[in-house]
């Protein structure tokens, strides 16, 4: 049987004009093999789900918080099989409990262990299209559960990953571009991309796909790509093993994150264990630190040492830090939270040099002050003053011929 798992995220969902545009494109292919289905809540509803649970409780509990958020999705699959259906394309719609999607059992942030291949080729048999709502599973207890913001990509590349199909994600943008073309308009639109380089734009910032679902298809080496429900006949951007991309480009694309926080802590003792006491429990408050640099000072006795994080996080963090203080020892703790990140990413940085010095040239041509470096295999990634964000990744772009 040949299977295609077509997801469309909230704006392809998000009225009925747009349902029903959709619904063309599931219609075409579905001529051409079995669909599965994977549907977004309708742009906005989840936002308006989170907030109208906060008229009833400042802190739900996670059960029924899930069962709330959860029922956007539901909404836009009942609706599309109505109207699939209405145009003589036989469909169903599947609550993730029917099929059942298995997740881990902690709440608003599962991660997906099994779908049942079987029910779904069963349920095939005698069907065109199948509909599956994303961002959601059921856990051993039976709750619904769901697998954090923009999740719904990570549900069709399981589902794709469980029947061996390929997915296509549909969304309003053409593709994966070189950086967000709302800053710099000429950013171009890249044809095939490694899942590697997709995976660190997507974690720095680079708002196509959600991060986990980049993973979850480099892992099972799930077909994988992205196109436009406004202009479906143009193909998007493949996302692939690195030995599938011809063209290796030194630098594939810009990423930036405004939602950055930087804590400083200054004479802390340079010691053996002391990072251990800053971050343990920093980690133990579910807090995600990212970069992080300590520079020692003159005596040797005292090292500064910042770190950053998610802004969000900045509050909680400070709280832990100086709660903290007679353990790890240090004078004075300071924050801001007026920063962004840069990240310059490609395969090609693996086998050429430079990229840093045109990076750190460009800055430095345009007086952007560099806070804090960080360096993997791929990529390049740089702590600024938030202000300058858009002006260090125009420059960035051109610099590297992104737009040629
Ligand atoms: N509706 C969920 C959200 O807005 C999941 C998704 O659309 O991917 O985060
Ligand atoms: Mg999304």
């Amino acid at each position: 049987m040949k299977i295609k798992v077509l997801k469309f995220g909230g704006t392809s969902v998000g009225s009925v004009e747009a349902i029903k545009r959709s619904a063309n494109i599931i219609c075409d292919w579905s001529k051409k093999s079995k669909v599965i289905v994977v549907l977004s809540a309708m742009s906005g509803e989840t936002d308006r789900l989170i907030n109208l649970t906060k008229s009833f409780s400042k802190s739900p509990n996670p059960v029924d918080f899930d069962n709330a958020i959860s029922t956007g999705e539901n909404l836009s699959c009942a609706l599309m099989s109505i109207y699939l259906n209405n145009q003589k394309t036989k469909s169903k719609f599947l609550h993730s409990w029917q099929i059942p999607i298995m997740t881990s059992s902690e709440h608003m942030k599962s991660r997906i262990l099994s779908i049942n291949k079987n029910f779904l080729l069963n349920e095939l048999e005698n069907l065109d299209v199948l509909i599956v709502p994303g961002f959601q599973g059921i856990n051993e207890r039976r709750e619904i559960t769901t697998l954090g913001r923009g999740g719904s990509d990570t549900s069709a590349v399981a589902v794709a990953a469980a029947m061996d199909a390929e997915c296509i994600i549909y969304t309003d943008v053409e593709g994966v571009f070189t950086t967000d073309p709302n800053i710099v308009p000429n950013a171009k639109k890249i044809n095939k991309i490694s899942y590697e380089e997709m995976l660190e734009l997507a974690s720095q910032g680079a708002k196509v796909l959600q991060t986990r679902s980049v993973e979850l298809a480099m892992r099972k080496n799930t077909k994988l790509s992205v196109r436009s429900s406004l202009k479906p006949k143009k193909i998007g951007t493949i996302i692939t093993d690195e030995e599938s991309v011809l063209e290796k480009n030194t630098v594939s694309g810009i990423a930036y994150t405004k939602d950055e926080a930087k804590i400083t802590l200054s004479r802390v003792l340079d010691k053996p264990g002391v990072s251990s006491k800053i971050f343990g429990p920093l980690s133990k408050g579910n807090i995600n630190v990212d970069m992080i640099l300590q520079n020692i000072s003159q005596d040797g006795k005292f090292a500064n040492l910042s770190f950053t994080l998610p802004r969000a996080d900045l509050e909680k963090a400070l709280k832990i830090i100086k709660k903290e203080k007679s353990k790890i020892g240090y004078k004075k703790i300071i924050s801001s939270n007026n920063i962004s990140k840069i990240s310059v990413v490609g395969v090609g940085m693996r086998s050429h040099a430079g990229v840093a010095q045109t990076l750190f040239d460009t800055l430095g041509k345009n007086k952007i002050n560099i806070q804090v470096i960080t360096t993997s295999e791929i990529k390049i990634s740089i702590l600024i003053d938030e202000e300058h964000t858009d002006l260090a990744v125009k420059k960035l772009h051109q610099a590297f011929k992104l737009h040629k």
